[in-house]
């Protein structure tokens, strides 16, 4: 299997690639990213081959087809790791909510958010390829409040990493935030930015595009790696369970070999969509993929009209914060599949440069063949909630995306497949005052106020950390982070 550079080749950078270095180094020439060149195929024998296998060996099968050049006990070691989740026979379960109505729970790995099942694995494959190339790496993090503990919680004590994860003081849950700043290992360094995700973001990208700020690092002979969806290696992870959601349907025979589904994804970055639109092209029998948003609803621009824009929008903060993103990185791999990399460069490079950029119809209409959109407001998602729980299940504010556009767009003559992205013990405060009107609680108020009203048990994962020691107590000024940085790698 080989890569591709989403903007085409500046002549500096080999043409095409292999998995290991996309994982290395995923930043390609002309600020692009890699993208599988041709996407492997499966047919419905290999569907049905798989229905009584386990998770695991799913993915070893569809790994295989991807023909990467990773060792076969390294990945063997880094699926393994699914073991840990809550059920090892079935770390994605898939329950019925609804008559046609499915949600496929992503979020039973150690940090309680679907991050976890691509950066597990994403974990040990990186440190593998890091100590094979005695390379010493340093893997920037900048997260609004998930992708930073899944980060964490993937590298620590991992040979050859070390993690320095950015968060905006006062802009995480505190479950989420705890599970930051306790989490300790000497290859770990967790900093607290005065400021909001967006000047976290930014301060990142300015240190990552600073000539010094690389030299500094190369002195110290340290590499630099990313662990966001624009690393083709989390990617990867996310196509196999969107292939498993559709078995489970088959499974629990509520389809039948062949049958189309809708799959319905709540969307930020794109990562988790785009996983769903690689699984259909490999031959998934999917009919539409649904893009769920919140009042950030770009996404649901793009599709709906062909426009991508967001010189005229200013970020909502909302109850489904890991959504609350306007440019959504994994798109360029849906224009790089679907219009060629020229077309990419050009639409990319007006994205930068006027804040926005329109399809033509016929590309609008490519895009509708594939996807449809909806968002959804936080008044509206508490509703689902609230409905949800008089149904006997409780939903979180992201997930709750995905019931607004199921109702609103009347798909439902197909199974569908909802993906959940967090228990509700990350989000608990929206879900307290969704279920029980109380405004206002701490995370912690919120928590036990859950439990009992749903009669169920706050997970030891989640209570232990309100007593766990902190180690990582430093909140500091944007200016200063390099010296921070800096400090930690020397
Ligand atoms: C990251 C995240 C999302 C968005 O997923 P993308 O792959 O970035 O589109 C949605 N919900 C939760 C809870 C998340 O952590």
């Amino acid at each position: 299997m080989l890569f591709k550079e989403s903007r085409g080749n500046d002549g500096l950078r080999a043409e095409s690639v292999e998995f290991s270095e996309v994982i290395l180094s995923p930043i390609a020439s002309f600020g692009g990213i890699y993208c599988p060149d041709n996407l492997p195929e499966f047919d419905q024998a290999f569907l049905e081959s798989q229905v009584p296998e386990s998770y695991k060996s799913l993915a070893l099968a569809m790994i295989t087809l991807f023909d990467i050049n990773i060792d076969s006990n390294i990945l063997q070691q880094a699926l393994d790791l699914y073991d840990q989740f809550d059920d090892a026979n079935n770390p994605v379960p898939l329950i019925k909510l609804r008559d046609k109505l499915y949600v496929s729970e992503l979020y039973h790995g150690p940090t309680r958010a679907f991050k976890d099942i691509a950066l597990q694995p994403f974990g040990v494959i990186l440190s593998a390829l890091a100590q094979q190339r005695d390379q010493q790496c340093l893997v920037l993090v900048a997260t609004s409040g998930d992708t930073g503990p899944a980060a964490l919680e993937t590298f620590k004590n991992r040979d050859n990493i070390r993690v320095v994860c950015l968060y905006p003081e006062g802009g995480t849950s505190d479950v989420q935030r705890l599970q930051m700043v306790t989490e300790c290992a000497p290859n770990l360094k967790v900093i607290g930015i005065e400021g909001n995700f967006d000047d976290t973001q930014a301060a990142l990208k300015s240190m990552l595009a600073s000539a010094s700020f690389n030299q500094r690092l190369q002195d110290r002979g340290i590499s630099l790696s990313a662990a966001n969806s624009v690393n083709f290696g989390r990617i990867l992870f996310q196509i196999i369970y969107h292939v498993h959601s559709y078995l489970e349907l088959l499974r629990q025979q509520v389809i039948a070999p062949g049958d189309k589904v809708i799959l319905n994804v709540p969307s930020g970055n794109f990562g988790n969509a785009l996983g769903a639109y690689y699984a259909r092209k490999m031959g998934l029998p999917v009919e539409r993929i649904v893009i769920s948003s919140n009042a950030n609803n770009v996404l649901t621009e793009w599709i709906n009209t062909g426009r991508y824009g967001i010189v005229d929008r200013c970020l909502i903060s909302t109850t489904s914060p890991a959504m609350d993103i306007l440019k959504s990185s994994n798109v360029e791999r849906i224009l790089f599949d679907l219009f060629g990399h020229q077309r990419t460069r050009d639409l990319m490079q007006q994205l930068d440069e006027n804040g926005c950029y329109q399809l033509d119809t016929k590309e609008t209409t490519q895009l509708q063949e594939i996807f449809v959109a909806d968002f959804c407001s936080d008044e509206e998602g508490m509703a689902y909630i609230r409905q949800a729980f008089d149904d006997g299940y409780l939903l979180d504010p992201h997930t709750a995306t995905c019931l607004k556009s199921w109702d609103s767009l009347s798909l439902n003559s197909l199974a569908t497949i909802v993906y959940s992205t967090a228990e509700w013990t990350k989000f608990s405060p929206v879900i307290d005052q969704a279920i029980t009107g109380k405004v206002d609680s701490t995370d912690q108020q919120a928590l036990e106020s859950i439990a009992r009203t749903a009669n169920i048990k706050i997970p030891r994962v989640i209570t232990a950390l309100f007593d766990k020691p902190i180690c990582h107590p430093s909140v500091i000024a944007k200016s200063e982070i390099e010296e921070e940085v800096i400090r930690f790698v020397s």
